[in-house]
Parts: C-alpha cells; structure tokens; sequence
C-alpha cells in the first residue's frame, strides 16, 4: 500500500479532515494525541479505539495521559451540579414573575380586543 500524501489545505481554505485511522502501521503519541481525551470519556468509534489501545500496549507516557484524562472525568462527574446563589435565584424568580406577568396581562387584552359572540 502506498503512503498517503502530506495533507495540505484544500481550495476553500478549509483544513483537510483528519487521514483516515489505518491499522497497519504503528501509530506515534503525535498521531493518537489528539484522540487522547476521547478513548478516556469512551467517545471514539471502534476504530480509533483499537487504533488507541494498540498504541497504548506499548507507551507508558499516553497510558499515564489517559490515566490523567479519567482522573479529570471521574473528578469532574463527582461535583454536585451548580446551585445559584440566593440574590441570583431571587432576580431569576423576580424575572419569572414579571415575564409570567406580562404575559397574563397580553393575554387579558387579546381577550378584550376578541369578539363577543362567535363568527357566523
Ligand atoms: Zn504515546
């Protein structure tokens, strides 16, 4: 099989897409790096994903990036979803109000313009 040639920037200026993953040669942490912090959330399709694990058997620097990527999920996942702060929650319910409000008293002119009886 004949190697690929170098990628260059296509007509429109728009970077090429990624080479596509091909399993018969090795890959380099340059040509995994940036598939990294996908295999860690388990994002990649089965491809990348064999690609990644067969680099990974053999490189104790990405391994211990992954390693990194999960701690930094695991971590992530663990914290309580974010709470507003009381003045926050109040201006949030003040707008509510207002909004609700506002519409309540739209609603109440739509009626007054609306006929009486129904059409014919
Ligand atoms: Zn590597």
């Amino acid at each position: 099989m004949s190697p690929l040639p170098p990628t260059e920037p296509s007509r429109d200026g728009k970077c090429p897409p990624p080479a596509p993953v091909q399993d018969d040669r090795a890959f380099t942490c340059e040509d995994v790096a940036h598939l990294l912090s996908g295999h860690a959330a388990g994002e990649l399709t089965d491809l990348e994903r064999v690609s990644v694990k067969r680099h990974l058997s053999s490189c104790r620097r990405c391994e211990r990036e992954i390693a990194e990527y999960r701690r930094v999920l695991a971590l992530a996942r663990s914290l309580p979803p974010p709470t507003p702060s009381p003045a926050l929650e109040a201006r949030l319910r003040r707008s509510l109000a207002d909004a609700v409000q506002g519409l309540t008293a739209e609603s109440n002119a739509l009626d007054e313009t609306r006929p009486q009886r129904p059409l014919p």
